[in-house]
């Protein structure tokens, strides 16, 4: 058993900044979370404050339900696998790997066979006997994470572990990653700025920005059900579109008024929207949920002009202009227009996401 639990965990650094503020974070036995959020918010500081890096200024922080604040890192029985790996470039894999189980004072026998078993599991057996510098990015990375595991840590916290990879060995080592935490059946906290790396790896995804926790929850609740307007554009890629319009009302309906073009609002949020009438709002919609439609009636779509076509193969990126804003919809991979066309692109309005011009929260 190996649950994690912050309660109000604040940290300011000497000299005031606040890196940290108030956050609760409940994390259970087994669970894969990822600390998310762009650089500077806080996410390393909060994960070095698990392993005992750095002293918590206010608030508890508990490992199986024991408060740990006081307790040195060496006693938390916690392992961390660093951004630069961090190995020792004199030592053998192997003794990179040994190393601290010898500080230990393990017998010789239960480190050679966590060795063998980490490097097993981590298919680098062949490589015990090379020194780092000898070894691609990847096997790197593969040892840093073998010097945690030999430790049979209760939790593994990563700190951007494959942020130093190339775009394709990060792919796969996302996947490794993963399926590590099937077989281990461990604990870990993940922190990286990359909102895929959160989404694909993510039981739970703690979305972080300047020290405060934004949103807490599994990838399609975030993906889904934003709680603020930067919750919605940070996760997803393309990023959601995101109109400033007025809220109106004519004929008994709810419009929204971009400057460029009006649209009716019916669905959903016709009747959230009713008190910000008069008010502005921010129109949020994703790529995949606009469609082109030629024969849309008046008032039901945004007329835009293509500005730019991207086919990717399997979907095509169309870009296009209101005149005010631009908008990004994915489509099928054929299209019938060229670039300069006037499109009328239709959102698909049950699952836009509308904010609060001033707020930034999200309407319910
Ligand atoms: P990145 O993705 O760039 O690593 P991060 O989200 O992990 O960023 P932190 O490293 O936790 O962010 O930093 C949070 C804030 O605390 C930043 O404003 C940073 O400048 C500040 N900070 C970090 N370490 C220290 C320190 N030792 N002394 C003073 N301020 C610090």
């Amino acid at each position: 058993m190996a649950t994690v639990e912050l309660k109000s965990v604040s940290k300011v650094y000497d000299g005031g900044v606040q890196a940290v503020k108030s956050a609760d974070i409940t994390i259970q036995d087994k669970e894969f979370v990822v600390l998310v959020g762009p650089s500077g918010c806080g996410k390393t500081t909060t994960l070095r404050m698990i392993a005992g890096l750095e002293d918590i200024s206010g608030g508890d922080l508990f490992i199986d339900g024991k408060r740990v604040n006081d307790v040195p890192p060496k006693d938390r029985d916690i392992a961390m696998v660093f951004q630069n790996y961090a190995l020792y470039p004199h030592m053998t894999v192997y003794d990179n790997m040994a190393f601290g189980l010898k500080i230990r004072k393990m017998p010789k026998e239960t480190i050679q066979q966590r060795v063998d078993e980490a490097a097993d599991i981590l298919e680098i057996r062949e490589l015990l006997e090379r020194r780092p510098k000898a070894l691609s990015g990847g096997q790197r990375q593969r040892v840093a994470v073998g010097r945690a595991i030999v430790r049979h840590p209760k939790v593994f916290l990563f700190d951007e572990p494959l942020s130093n990879l190339d775009a394709k060995l990060r792919v796969q080592m996302r996947a490794e990653i993963s399926s590590l935490h099937t077989r281990l059946q461990a604990t870990m906290i993940y922190v990286t700025h990359d909102q895929v790396e959160a989404m694909t790896m993510g039981d739970k995804i703690v979305v972080m920005r300047n020290g405060v926790i934004q949103q807490i929850g599994d990838p399609l609740s975030l993906y889904n059900q934003p709680v603020n307007r930067f919750v919605a554009g940070f996760i997803g890629s393309p990023p959601m579109n995101f109109l400033a319009a007025q809220v109106t009302e004519e004929g008994g309906k709810i419009w929204i008024d971009e400057g460029t073009f009006k649209m009716a609002i019916e669905g959903r949020y016709a009747e959230p929207l009713k008190p910000y009438v008069g008010k502005a709002v921010t129109f949020g919609i994703r790529p995949e949920d606009c469609q082109y439609d030629m024969k849309a009636a008046e008032g039901s779509f945004i007329p835009t002009t293509v500005e730019v076509i991207e086919p990717l193969g399997a979907e095509t990126h169309v870009y296009v202009n209101t005149g005010k804003h631009q908008l990004i919809a994915r489509t099928e991979p054929s299209i019938a227009f060229s670039v300069g066309d006037k499109a009328k692109f239709v959102p698909n309005l049950d699952k836009a996401v509308f904010f609060d011009g001033e707020t930034e929260e999200a309407i319910n």
